[in-house]
């Protein structure tokens, strides 16, 4: 014998069930089968809420009627053999008339109690049974129908009664002896008490039904058919990365199912457990995938980590007070009060001070048991000696189950720190003493975070997706994005970083796609997107609370600049090649990196120096390696090479300032640019990370503009005025000349002070070579003296920066 039960998606449609038709038929030709059958799918969801609506005096039950009815009716007619569907269809009107009475009566009375409400939800299985049963004898004549209420026993505790074992096996006892028949079909979730009346099992609950079966007919095995590949490492619907476990124990899956794996209904493993009946857990809509296989075999794996699992809509209530230390039996006082109730206590902590104790309930029941606890412990809380109840609401418990944990140390560390690195905020944490659970509750809101998170930890071999939102989208942002989707593949295989970008915006646009943007129609997306807003784009990341999430700022905006500290509050890192936010007060900047340590959110901003060179980041190697910079020469604008190098008697300074716009290599406003404000910007940057503190005020800014050029107010009127003021610019060109010297605009840095200016550069210098848009630093350190660090080559241009850019979002990625 095998018992096999087919759930609510299984059964939900005649397609789906030709499947499962298909699957009996092959069993059957070699085995006995005891078939359970779920209701369709969403059909007891639908008498719950008629039953619901009917007793608060709304008509929409009778909608509900009629598509409950609509749907078997559906069913029947794509299903079932012509000659055979009248028998059916009268069948269901008797069915649907009771349930119509029963409804009616509810509607009447306004009233519901917990005996109509089971017998109302029974329909979902009796209808389904008898429709699949009938399905399954035109393929197998020798099938037959078993209504479960005649064999499974429960007492009267309607909702989620408990199984009379000693009543119930006999009862399977009696009818198998008797059973000539290949195929029994029997309901799940139902069964009967000691009155008879329909009782059910929990939500959930024909596995549990199965699993009686199962026990009950010592079966050799027992088969849960569903919707997906097996149970999963973690809920395939919400982590996506999720795998299919190939086997697992009995306790691990236990343990997973009562963390919230529905795909087990919790209760099955127990019946089976004793008679070591293995489970499979199989999909319907792909019967030749290997499935789940529990057992109670020792297995052994590489990870001590089997699952992961949550619950949500969880409160905690926490009981404290002196009135608790010391006193025996409040805990006692506690649980039994909780019972009395009939209130399931998911989770239990206490700390050893006594002093506090913490219970996670579900949500529906926290009222009830705020107040049964606060009328036990009514005449301490008038004697201040224990508080009233703290209730907070809207809670999770994510668990990590294995059995192996118990030989691995660290693990709750990792968790811990996992959590704590992507800003999960741990409201408490359990482990079981069996080392099989080590449970924490967070915020229901991180709980897609936590779980993908942690799941990438345990499961992924160290891949990890970075969650990328992108604010500026010009020349470089472009390059940006576009070099992302060229490494994609590579990064994925060689670093095991999954880059996706979440968020587009300029300063018109912005578009959020969660499943990552595509970059051939990131440009239609963008346009096509709701109105750019900062204020929005934060709310929008903050509400998608994806793990792993990077801003990154290609914008040289001030708005934006101003935003980072939220970012990073949220532990969220921050890559920008803005420099504004590093130059402005030191105070700012040391905030912003102070955010970055206490968050343990990455802020990185190698581009603001020198585009894609690694200036920044060898400066960060010099520093954290004990060596001290004293002093630092550099050409530090790009623009200002490019402009200087190409600038000469035929080839006049407004119309290269002019080409420099266009090749990308200046500020989206110039002036930044000539007016020495950007490469002053620059130093600073290098200044603050060799551990100096210094503002921009204090830089000496040797302008080489002319006072007009200078009080221009836009980009049309500057330009005007380079033209207007052409011949001071010739007039630099030609001392250069006369001294065999060349035009350079130099940083620098030496004994505390700092200076930036245009300069002739004589021959002997390592600069007066420098060509087109190269930038140069060399820093004299301590283990640097008589030749200096030297770092050259590029430090302007899109593809630069943008490559820059991307090594600030790897980095983030190796951390
Ligand atoms: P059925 O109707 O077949 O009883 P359920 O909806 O009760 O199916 O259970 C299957 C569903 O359980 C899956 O579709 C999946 O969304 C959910 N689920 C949650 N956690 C897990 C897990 N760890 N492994 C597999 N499925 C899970
Ligand atoms: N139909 C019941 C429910 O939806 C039982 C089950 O499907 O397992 O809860
Ligand atoms: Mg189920």
């Amino acid at each position: 014998m095998i018992t096999l039960k087919f759930g609510g998606t299984s059964v939900a449609n005649a397609q789906n069930i030709e499947l499962v038709l298909e699957i009996i038929t092959k069993k059957a030709s070699d085995n006995n089968l005891v078939v359970i059958i779920s209701a369709f799918s969403g059909v007891t969801d639908m008498l719950i809420t008629a039953s619901n609506t009917a007793s608060n005096k709304d008509e929409s039950y009778k909608n509900l009627l009629a598509e409950i009815k609509q749907k078997h009716i559906d069913v029947i007619y794509n299903l079932i053999e012509n000659q055979k569907q009248n028998q059916l269809y009268n069948f269901l009107d008797i069915q649907i008339n009771q349930l119509q009475t029963l409804l009616d009566g509810c509607f009447l009375l306004g009233e519901l109690s917990a005996r109509t409400a089971d017998t109302i939800a029974s329909f979902g299985e009796l209808l389904s049974s008898q429709i699949v049963a009938a399905a399954v004898k035109q393929n197998i004549p020798n099938t037959n129908f078993k209504d479960s209420r005649e064999i499974i026993k429960t007492n009267s505790n309607f909702g989620k009664a408990s199984v009379n074992f000693n009543i119930t096996n006999s009862n399977i006892q009696f009818f198998l002896e008797k059973n000539t028949f290949n195929v029994v079909v029997v309901p799940g979730f139902i069964a009967s008490d000691e009155e008879g009346n329909t009782t059910t099992l929990g939500r959930g609950g024909s596995d549990y039904t199965a699993a009686i079966i199962a026990n009950g007919t010592a079966s050799k095995s027992l088969e849960i058919w569903t919707d997906v590949n097996g149970m999963f490492t973690a809920n395939p619907k919400i982590v996506k990365e999720a795998q299919s476990i190939q086997s697992i124990s009995y306790q691990e899956a236990m343990e997973l199912s009562h963390f919230g794996a529905k795909v087990l209904y919790p209760p099955t493993i127990q019946p089976v457990l004793q008679a070591q009946i293995p489970i499979w857990i199989k999909n319907t809509f792909n019967p030749d995938a290997l499935g789940t296989y529990i057992s109670n075999k020792n297995l052994v794996s590489s990870n001590p980590i089997r699952g992961i699992s949550h619950i949500d809509k969880i409160t905690l209530l926490t009981i404290e007070g002196s009135g608790m230390i010391g006193v025996s039996g409040s805990s006692k006082r506690i649980f039994e009060v909780l019972s009395q109730q009939n209130i399931n206590v998911i989770f239990i902590t206490q700390a050893s001070s006594e002093h506090s104790i913490c219970i996670g309930i579900q949500n529906q029941v926290a009222a009830i048991a705020k107040k049964a606890i606060e009328f036990e412990f009514e005449i301490e809380i008038f004697q201040n000696k224990i508080n009233p109840c703290i209730v907070e609401n809207d809670l999770c418990i994510v668990a990590l189950v294995g059995e192996n944990m118990k030989n691995h140390q660290g693990l709750s560390g990792k968790m811990f720190s996992t959590l704590g690195k992507n800003n999960v905020n741990i409201r408490a944490i359990a482990q079981g003493a069996s080392e099989r659970n080590i449970s924490v509750v967070i915020n229901e809101k991180d709980v897609k975070k936590a779980l993908n998170t942690l799941h990438e930890r345990f499961f992924e071999e160290n891949t990890k997706q970075l969650n990328l939102f992108v604010m500026g989208v010009g020349n470089v942002g472009e390059k940006f994005i576009e070099q992302i989707y060229q490494q994609k593949k590579f990064l994925k295989e060689n670093l095991k970083i999954n880059l996706r970008v979440i968020a587009l915006s300029n300063s018109r646009k912005m578009v959020f796609d969660e499943d990552g943007i595509n970059f051939k129609d990131s440009k239609i997306r963008l346009d096509n997107g709701e109105n750019a807003s900062i204020s929005k784009f934060i709310s929008k990341v903050q509400e998608l609370n994806l793990r792993n999430s990077i801003f990154v700022d290609i914008t040289a905006n001030y708005d934006v600049a101003s935003i980072y500290d939220q970012f990073l509050k949220l532990s969220i890192a921050v890559v920008t090649c803005n420099k504004i936010a590093c130059s402005s007060k030191f105070e700012n900047y040391k905030y912003l990196k102070s955010l970055s340590r206490k968050f343990n959110a990455p802020f990185l901003f190698e581009t603001n120096v020198g585009a894609g060179l690694p200036i920044i980041d060898t400066l960060k190697h010099l520093i954290h390696s004990g060596d001290k910079v004293h002093k630092i020469n550099a050409v530090l604008s790009g623009s200002l090479n490019f402009i200087f190098n190409n600038f000469s008697e035929t080839y006049n300074f407004h119309d290269v300032v002019k080409e420099a716009g266009v090749q990308g290599f200046t500020e989206p406003d110039p002036k930044i640019d000539l007016s020495g404000v950007d490469v002053a910007r620059k130093i600073l940057i290098l200044i603050r990370e060799s551990g100096y503190e210094m503002e921009i005020e204090q830089i000496e800014n040797h302008c080489f503009l002319p006072k007009e050029c200078m009080e221009t107010n836009n980009n049309e009127d500057f330009f005007k005025s380079l033209i207007k003021n052409a011949t001071h610019f010739e007039q630099l060109l030609s001392e250069a000349k006369s001294k065999d010297a060349r035009l350079k605009f130099v940083a620098s840095f030496d004994k505390g002070k700092a200076s930036v200016g245009l300069r002739f550069i004589p021959k002997e210098s390592p600069f007066y070579n420098l060509e087109g848009k190269d930038n140069i630093v060399e820093f004299f350190t301590d283990r640097y003296t008589d030749q200096p660090l030297i770092i050259k080559g590029a430090g302007a241009g899109a593809a630069v920066t943008a490559s820059g850019i991307f090594a600030d979002v790897i980095r983030v990625g190796n951390v």
